[in-house]
């Protein structure tokens, strides 16, 4: 397992749960969707209706599972969690529709991954609020509708692109979550270093939160591996010196990769002539999933500008050259 995948690991689901931010004045950057969030929530709360459903979308660990449990708790409501693939009939969601109490939220996670069938009692459900199923086969079949109580569905998806357009259509509000500056990750080390009782100065914080790869979960957990190594080398407090010889260690280097995403950009040059490469290519080139590419080494290594998606392929910038030490190559025009 990658120190520095976005992807939430298993044990780490507990460990999440302590440092994760209850209420939105703790939930730290993303300025303009927090603005507009309370806005929305005080303006719904002071109707006395349900907040309008929430699509959120962004790469994961940028905190959209954190940001429905904010909404449910300043909505003063309860919280249901599901997710896309473990819906797998109609009845399943009917089950879990049926539970809710008035203003409810509903979060299901990796939604573009609902089946069409699940996705089709969603619509009335989200619009009506009507439960329209048939249940039984055959002659016997027959379809029920129930009023369901107004609830808010939250939705989070990694991809945009891969929502239908009817499913996208039925959220009033759409929020889309960046990557986080070092200065915001930084302090949002600090708040766990806190909440951990882990003594932190302003330069380890940064020393981690530059290798965090705009990402909060990645930013906990080199707090914690970072936090072992400051335990048994030093005092156990952690000065940049002491997060850096930690990250060296753990081959995280200065600009968040790790091997494998050195190997990624090293492929791509040493392989390919910088490209451009289809995605095929170099995920065999590099013994990886094509998915794995596409949603979890790529999108950092695009926003920050050492890779390239076009038409033809993957290309390396002149970035992921000098990266390595190396001269890139001349634009030739065509
Ligand atoms: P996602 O659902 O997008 O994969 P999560 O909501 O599970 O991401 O967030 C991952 C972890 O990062 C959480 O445990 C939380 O502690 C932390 N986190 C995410 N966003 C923030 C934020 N804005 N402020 C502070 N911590 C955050």
């Amino acid at each position: 397992e990658r120190l520095v995948t976005p992807v939430q690991s298993r044990d780490e689901a507990a460990l999440d749960r302590a440092i994760r931010p209850r209420r939105l004045e703790d939930y730290i950057g993303q300025p303009q969707l927090k603005e507009q969030l309370a806005i929305f929530i005080e303006a719904a709360r002071g109707r006395g209706e349900a907040l309008d459903h929430v699509l959120i979308f962004g790469p994961p660990g940028l905190g959209k599972t954190t940001l429905a449990h904010i909404i449910a708790a300043e909505m003063g409501v309860n919280l249901r969690q599901t997710s896309g693939p473990v819906l797998e009939k109609p009845g399943d969601l009917a089950a879990i529709l049926t539970n809710l109490e008035s203003h409810d939220v509903l979060f299901i996670d990796e939604i573009h991954r609902l089946s069409p069938v699940v996705e089709e009692v969603l619509y009335p459900a989200m619009e009506d609020f009507q439960l329209d199923i048939v249940i039984g086969e055959g002659p016997a079949a027959r379809s029920i509708k129930l009023d369901l109580p107004p609830f808010t569905l939250v939705g989070a998806t990694t991809r945009a692109g891969l929502l239908t357009s009817p499913l996208r259509d039925r959220f009033g509000i759409v929020q889309r979550l960046e990557f986080y500056s070092v200065a915001d990750l930084g302090s949002i080390v600090t708040r766990s270093a806190r909440i951990l009782g882990l003594e932190i100065d302003a330069g380890g914080a940064e020393e981690i939160a530059r290798r965090a790869r705009g990402t909060p979960r990645i930013a906990n957990r080199l707090l914690r591996r970072v936090r072992d190594y400051a335990q048994v080398k030093s005092d156990g407090r952690v000065s940049r010196e002491i997060a850096a010889a930690a990250l060296e260690m753990l081959k995280v280097d200065p600009c968040g990769f790790d091997p494998l995403d050195r190997q990624l950009l090293k492929t791509l040059i040493d392989k390919f002539d910088g490209g451009p490469v289809g995605l095929d290519s170099l995920a065999a080139a590099i013994g990886e999933e094509r998915g794995t590419i596409e949603d979890v080494l790529e999108p950092y290594l695009i926003q920050q500008g050492y890779l390239m998606r076009t038409p033809r392929g993957r290309m390396a910038t002149p970035r992921a050259y000098l990266h390595f030490g190396l001269t890139p190559p001349t634009a030739v025009s065509e």
